[in-house]
């Protein structure tokens, strides 16, 4: 059993009631029961996307769908906007796919300037654009409004945006933006379990779909949108997951969308006012900070592991010690989720106690 609470950008803390939500009776996934329960959701998803477009529902993990997406949308060639490990590791998912890629990098922490992204467009290449727009690993949002008014003036190019850790977090006016697809999972922003994704696609993606062999069956997007027609999902979804997702959604509603943008925002800025206090320095631009965790840089030289360790045994609070290459020069904290004031800032006062060991005497 674990004892800590999750600051970890990802799984985030669930809470008692979203738990309790899941504990509902399995149902068979072709009765009305479920038509019911799925069809409940569709009005407030396509609220919370900002879209007419249906919201699908998927019993994997994000990587289903950002695998899936391409399967479902690539003909020629996908341009993959590369700042951080997620957005990395996507084109390489591509490549294993049987896919030709290419890679729009830059470093690690750094965001994708809409300027580069239209010159390598120009080429005509392309036709799909892959693009994280919130990157947990480095606590890094690109500039998601410039970038798709960069990509509308394309208009072959599918837009494939993986806001994982932004969803419900920051406004994305899908259909306004003309955003292709958006997919996201449970664990992050939206503060449930693992193990279901979202996404939404748009009609423009929904002719390349149907245009392109070889889409596999358990993410072929036209198999989701035939069952979505009837109210259910291709095989047997996560049932738990969508009482969860039904919960969350009547949540977030009762909250009110821009109040719960603004709390994530508001949160975000105490955990920065931390750092600042403290002399940490974040690792990407302040302009392009995160709203929904916050990535530093361990320009103290403190004994990083040793801080997370002591955290976790003695306060009971698990906060990451830095993803991938950036692992023991980087720490991240989550305000993802549910996260209140005073939530944050029991965190932000155990952190301070925690901290006195580690800074030079
Ligand atoms: C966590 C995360 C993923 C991967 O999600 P899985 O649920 O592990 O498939 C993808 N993209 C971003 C930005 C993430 O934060």
């Amino acid at each position: 059993m674990i004892d800590y609470k999750l600051h970890i950008p990802g799984p985030v803390n669930v809470s008692e009631e979203t738990y309790h939500a899941m504990c509902t009776p399995v149902m068979g996934h072709r009765s009305t029961d479920f038509v019911d329960l799925y069809q409940s959701c569709q009005p407030n998803l396509q609220k919370l996307f900002q879209t007419k477009d249906p919201v699908f529902l998927s019993t994997s993990s994000a990587w289903g769908v950002m695998e899936g997406a391409l399967r479902n949308l690539c003909r020629k060639k996908v341009l993959c906007c590369m700042c951080g490990a997620f957005s990395d590791k996507w084109i390489d998912v591509a490549k294993r796919a049987g896919l030709q890629a290419d890679p729009l990098q830059v470093e690690w922490g750094q965001h994708i300037d809409p300027d580069d992204l239209k010159t390598q467009l120009a080429s005509g290449d392309y036709d799909v654009v892959t693009l994280v727009h919130n990157e947990t690993s480095c606590g890094m949002m690109n500039p998601l409004k410039e970038i798709m008014d960069v990509l509308r003036e394309f208009p072959d190019v599918i837009s494939i945006i993986d806001t994982v850790s932004s969803f419900s977090v920051v406004p994305i006016p899908k259909d306004d933006w003309g955003i292709d697809v958006i997919l996201t999972g449970s664990q992050k922003a939206l503060a449930m379990p693992p193990g279901l994704a979202l996404f939404t696609v748009s009609a423009r993606a929904f002719q390349r779909a149907e245009q392109t062999e070889g889409r596999g069956y358990y993410f072929d997007f036209l198999e989701f949108r035939s069952n979505h027609a009837k109210g259910m999902t291709p095989s047997t979804p996560v049932i738990p997951l969508i009482h969860a997702l039904n919960y969350t959604l009547n949540k977030i509603f009762s909250e009110g969308v821009e109040n719960r943008h603004q709390r994530h925002s508001r949160l975000n800025q105490l955990v920065h006012k931390w750092a600042e206090g403290h002399g940490f320095e974040l690792l990407p631009q302040q302009q392009f900070a995160s709203k929904s965790l916050t990535c530093l840089k361990n320009n103290l030289h403190i004994d990083l592991a040793g801080f997370v360790k002591t955290l976790r045994e003695s306060k009971k609070i698990a906060i990451d010690g830095g993803y991938g290459k950036i692992k023991g020069k980087t720490f991240r904290v989550s305000n993802m989720g549910d996260e209140t004031d005073k939530s944050i800032g029991h965190l932000l006062s155990s952190m301070d106690e925690v901290l006195e060991q580690f800074l030079p005497a």
